[in-house]
């Protein structure tokens, strides 16, 4: 079975988030580890991280997908964000012990200005920092669109982040992984629509599927290698409109890969939870349909 689900709003509590989740037939979901805007965070309530832990046991969810907020930035040219990510890394890292055996999933940053190989540097630093070999949660990069300064967008960088924190602490080695989203790669300029095998092969020889530990399944709303980073609703956009030249084979081909089925799927399309909903029920259909005609 498809282990998909989608990001919640954390604003209600962890069982909440739980509850939300079998209402709309998920069964792994995503969550801000704090306010993606403020930053601050309020107090663990580890009787509410128990009531989701069984909720999870009860219902057989896959692995849940934690989202570091967007303003964290490991690689900014400015100290004090670079502080800043780092203490909130830690400390997310630490609550996460909590519901341990998951994912934690991060944006490597912007360099601004400072040069890929600068920014690459400063978050082999912060995850050399951050982590622990003790902790029970594997650190996601996510691959990125590539707007801006953003490090992340070629499968070399996100290689080479991994190899420089492996080379210091070899030790932290099996807790580093990499989350791939489907709209920020096609963004990136790799060719989902026409050469998933393709693309998948090359990340592969440039990472290791076996790093490969979670995927954002969304639509774009602009065409491969548009360096955007604009999410569509599946079958909206660039990826699964047939007039936009990808169609509905696209996501089938996506949620029955042999190197993805078996991942986490999430979900991070503009929806409501009505919209998350019917996305799951199609992919799923997708996945089911896929599976029967092999
Ligand atoms: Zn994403």
């Amino acid at each position: 079975m498809l282990t998909i689900g989608c990001h919640l709003s954390i604003a209600k509590g962890f069982a909440a988030m739980g509850a939300d989740a079998l209402d709309i037939g998920a069964n792994t979901f995503a969550f801000f580890t704090r306010n993606p805007r403020g930053g601050s965070v309020r107090a663990l309530d580890l009787d509410d991280v128990a009531r989701l832990r069984a909720i999870m046991e009860e219902h057989s969810f896959g692995r849940l997908v934690a989202h570091a907020p967007y303003t964290y930035n490991p690689c900014s040219a400015k100290e004090h964000a670079r502080e800043f990510a780092l203490q909130a890394m830690r400390e997310d890292l630490e609550r996460l012990e909590a519901l341990p055996g998951n994912l934690y999933n991060f944006h490597p940053g912007s360099h601004v200005g400072q040069g890929v190989e600068r920014g690459i540097e400063l978050i082999v630093d912060t995850l050399c920092t951050v982590m622990e070999p003790t902790q029970r949660t594997c650190v996601l990069l996510e691959t990125m669109a590539g707007k801006g300064t953003e490090v992340g967008s070629r499968f070399e960088e996100l290689a080479q982040i991994i190899e420089g924190v492996c080379v210091r602490r070899p030790e932290l080695s099996d807790l580093l992984g990499v989350c791939l989203d489907t709209c920020h790669v096609s963004d990136a300029g790799y060719d989902i629509i026409h050469d998933l095998d393709g693309v998948l092969a090359e990340f592969d020889r440039v990472v290791g599927l076996d790093r490969l530990k979670a995927v954002h399944i969304n639509d774009s709303k602009n065409p491969c290698g548009a360096h955007k980073d604009r999410h569509a609703r599946i079958g909206e956009g660039y990826l699964g409109a047939v007039e936009l030249g990808g169609g509905e084979d696209v996501f089938a081909a996506i949620v029955s890969h042999p190197a993805l089925r078996d991942l986490p799927f999430i979900l991070e399309t503009p929806n409501e939870l009505a919209g998350y909903a019917r996305e799951i029920e199609l992919l799923r259909g997708l996945s089911d349909a896929a599976s029967c005609g092999k």
